[in-house]
């Protein structure tokens, strides 16, 4: 299903969006403010976020800027109409805008088209000589299929889609493997160590002291 973040603290109008969104068959999740909205995306991956603009906490300019690097697609929502506004919106890498008031039906048009066009761009990664594709899970190293197993495919997009960033082996447990970590780094490094070899990122797929493993290309 899939999963939608409304961070909007005006409850009237996120209440309205929610029920649109779930009798439209969307999973929705709703946050009242900024500090609330980054705490939940540390654990949880959304499909979109709808992210209201003037919030408690931090702002949705603000959280913009934390939520680009993790990929996950955005559309403002917001009182502002002004042009600057909606240009430094889409500078900081939102997909849309939509000002209040909006019409429920012009909003899940905007979803449904985010929603295609994300997924359109995001079914093949690329980095180096690496080509991943998202919807077949078919893995290539300068053109010739890499063999890897459901946990290596995950930990490899994990790392690609977080390209220089330092990975802590908590989160990477909880990302790929789908449950809390206990403090077994084992696993993490097993499987890191195998995904090096078959990808050929021994030099690539570095260890951080104390934390876990950053990918530098
Ligand atoms: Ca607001």
């Amino acid at each position: 299903m899939t999963k939608i973040l409304i961070v909007e603290d005006e409850r009237p109008i996120s209440n309205l969006i929610e029920m649109s969104l779930r009798g439209a068959g969307y999973a929705c999740t709703c946050v009242y403010d900024g500090t609330a909205a980054a705490d939940l995306l540390e654990r949880e991956r959304f499909d979109l976020i709808l992210l209201d603009i003037m919030l408690p906490g931090a702002n949705g300019y603000e959280l913009m800027e934390y939520i680009r690097p993790m990929g996950m697609p955005v559309i403002f929502l917001t009182a502002k109409t002004s042009v600057m506004d909606k240009v430094k919106g889409l500078r900081l890498g939102a997909d849309d805008y939509l000002a209040k008031p909006f019409e429920i039906i012009e909003l899940l048009a905007r979803v449904e088209t985010v929603l295609r066009r994300y997924h359109k761009a995001e079914a093949r990664l690329e980095a180096g000589d690496v080509e991943i594709d998202l919807d077949s899970r078919i893995v290539k190293k300068a053109g010739q299929p890499v063999g890897l197993t459901k946990k290596e495919f995950d930990l490899l997009v994990l790392f690609v889609q977080n390209q220089g960033i330092a990975l802590f082996r908590e989160k990477i447990y909880e990302r790929v493997w789908e449950s809390e970590y206990m403090g077994d780094s084992r696993t993490v490094d097993l499987h890191v160590q195998r995904l090096r070899r078959k990808i050929g990122w021994e030099d690539k797929i570095k260890p951080v002291y104390k934390v876990g493993y950053r990918l530098e290309l």
